[in-house]
């Protein structure tokens, strides 16, 4: 039995306490996946307006008098099986809306609001809690805990090393500058080589020059970070520490996204229940396809591609196929899905909200999953699609390139095709994608080869869980 390692996951937002995306997910999975290789993991969060009532019965485990503009109180106790620490600031957290954005747009107090969170993770590394746990390692999560890592080396010699993992480099926690001393960050680290980004602040940058380790996502987002159309401004730095970046894929929790546990269960090998479930998806869409019913289930956004899909969704339709897309965001493309459905309405349908018990469906159901990512740090829908059987299309980008294998002779012959991948991400390539699909279509004992071969991939943390246990293991050697 190896070493125990106790880490201290800093962090905005985490399953089962709250999600507003993948980042939730997979700070609620770390925990469980680590624990049995010997990680004793916390996980650091505030505690927004709605995890209050959770404080009950809590134990008050650490205290800081003034956290920028009032008294901060840590509670400690287990949600779902995660030791879970809850940062009680209502001067910061306790109001009305989502944990970035409120009624009006974002936070304008966002800057103080993670520093503070990210101050008492450095605090709590130095001092230890009251019940006498003290981290070994600072796990932060992206821009939110970014500050972390800086308060830690900056704040005097100490023995805990600091992880900073990025989620979606799109976002950095950018600050003005003026705000440098009431973040309590050191004046003479204001400069190109250290905090200063673009005349301002950002606690993502701030991270990536102070922690021990970079990691992100995937391998290949990994590398596609340290060039300027994927980097977003920060491409220089990460190539400057490229000796401590590595990209570690994220997992799915093979529980809740299982072909067994749904409606009509099937397995790789009795895929009976998924043309079950393929009938009661098209009668929840009023659809009628002759050809492959491929899915998307995505946020709606530039990022994704779902602008490409009225380009490319004519001539799939026209070879038999149709479509079930479920998503929100940008309402112009909402509106575009919507005269889609308008224009084809027995073979494209759309719902336009949060669903997770439909994608459910849809995954079980479906027989491609489409993800036309213009960037993709790690994606998870592919993941689905790949343990549904249902073959995933997807732009080679990021974790998109590191899950699936695509269908061509060699990757046939060798039992190892799971998708199709398409570069670059233009409307072009992803059609010419589709044809492929269409074409594997008619080839009924390939088609089901590949869904086998899809099947029998693995998606889970294991290997994952792996990675980040050795990643523990050598930092604190
Ligand atoms: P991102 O975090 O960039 O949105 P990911 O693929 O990493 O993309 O994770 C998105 C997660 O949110 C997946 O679990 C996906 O199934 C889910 N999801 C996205 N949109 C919806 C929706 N409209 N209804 C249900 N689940 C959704």
């Amino acid at each position: 039995m190896s070493k125990t390692v106790r880490v201290l996951s800093v962090v905005s937002e985490c399953v089962p306490l709250l999600k507003t995306g993948g980042l939730a997910d997979v700070a609620g999975a770390l925990p469980r996946a680590l624990s049995i290789k010997g990680v004793d993991m916390r996980v650091l969060m505030p505690a927004y307006r709605k995890q209050r009532w959770r404080l009950d019965g809590m134990k008050v485990l650490f205290h800081e008098g003034d956290l920028f503009g009032g008294p901060a109180t840590v509670y400690g106790g287990v949600v779902g099986g995660i030791e879970f620490l809850l940062l009680d600031a209502a001067h910061l957290y306790d109001r009305e809306g989502g944990p970035y954005s409120g009624p009006w747009g974002e936070w304008e107090d966002n800057p103080q609001r993670f520093a503070a969170l990210s101050w008492v993770a450095a605090r709590i590394a130095r001092e230890g809690l009251s019940d006498g746990w003290r981290p070994q390692i600072l796990h932060c999560h992206d821009w939110q805990a970014g500050f972390a890592p800086a308060y830690l080396k900056w704040g005097g010699p100490t023995d805990v090393k600091s992880v900073i993992t990025i989620h979606n480099i799109a976002f950095q926690g950018w600050a003005k500058a003026e705000l440098l001393q009431e973040l309590r960050l050191p004046s003479h680290e204001f400069h190109v080589q250290s905090l200063e980004y673009y005349g301002g602040l950002s606690s993502l940058k701030a991270a990536l020059v102070t922690a021990d380790r970079i990691t992100t996502v995937s391998p290949n987002y990994a590398i596609e970070l340290m060039r300027p159309e994927y980097g977003m401004g920060l491409q220089g730095i990460l190539a400057e520490r490229a000796d401590v970046v590595s990209g570690i894929l994220n997992g799915v929790d093979t529980q809740v996204w299982s072909p067994e546990a749904e409606e009509h269960a099937y397995s790789f090998d009795n895929l009976r229940g998924k043309i079950e479930n393929r009938a009661t998806l098209c009668a929840a869409f009023d659809l009628e396809v002759p050809g492959p019913l491929a899915i998307v289930v995505s946020r709606m956004t530039d990022q994704k591609g779902i602008d490409l899909l009225p380009e490319v969704l004519p001539e799939f339709i026209e070879a038999g196929g149709g479509v079930a897309i479920l998503g929100s965001g940008d309402p112009e493309l909402e509106n575009a899905m919507r005269a889609l459905e308008v224009r084809y309405p027995d073979r494209v349908g759309v719902r336009v909200g949060y669903d997770e018990g439909l994608s459910h469906l849809m995954f079980s159901g479906g027989d491609a999953v489409l993800v036309p990512s213009r960037f993709e740090p790690c994606g998870l829908t592919q993941m689905y699609g790949l343990r549904y059987g249902t073959l995933p299309v997807v732009a080679q980008v990021g974790g998109l390139a590191d899950s699936v294998i695509t269908v061509n002779p060699a990757s046939m012959i060798a039992g190892a095709a799971t998708g199709f991948t398409f570069s670059p991400t233009t409307a072009d390539a992803f059609a010419g994608a589709l044809r492929r699909l269409v074409q594997l279509w008619h080839e009924p004992s390939h088609w089901a080869q590949v869904q086998r071969n899809a099947m029998r991939h693995p998606v889970g943390w294991e290997a994952s869980a792996d990675e980040y246990a050795t990643l523990y293991a050598e930092l604190v050697q």
